[in-house]
């Protein structure tokens, strides 16, 4: 996407260096950054402009905060963190169904 940068007066820059962004990665960066552009770059250049994308559902990356949630009880029993509103990132869990703030998942 070309989205000019010029409106914006404070840019918001994640580096990642020397790594391979996984899927799971760049779902917990946008969380964080919801409308941060990732730069690719390679070689010193510029070669990949991506945009993270809120996926609907987070499965098995993060803990529920809710000790007393089922995924945090039973073993081997994957979190599933659903994004209800990714506009605001309001997260819920599938299970337990307690609110989750991305303060309380990024810790
Ligand atoms: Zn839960």
């Amino acid at each position: 996407m070309n989205v000019p940068s010029v409106k914006q007066k404070k840019k918001d820059i994640i580096k990642v260096e020397n790594k391979f962004l996984e899927k799971k990665e760049t779902d917990k960066l946008a969380l964080i950054a919801p409308n941060a552009p990732i730069n690719i770059i390679k070689d010193y250049k510029l070669t990949e402009k991506r945009r993270i994308q809120l996926p609907d559902k987070i499965i098995g990356f993060f803990k529920c905060p809710n000790l007393r949630c089922i995924t945090n009880t039973e073993e081997g029993l994957s979190s599933k963190i659903e994004i209800i509103d990714k506009k605001n990132i309001l997260l819920k869990c599938q299970y337990c169904a307690r609110s989750i703030t991305t303060n309380e998942l990024i810790k």
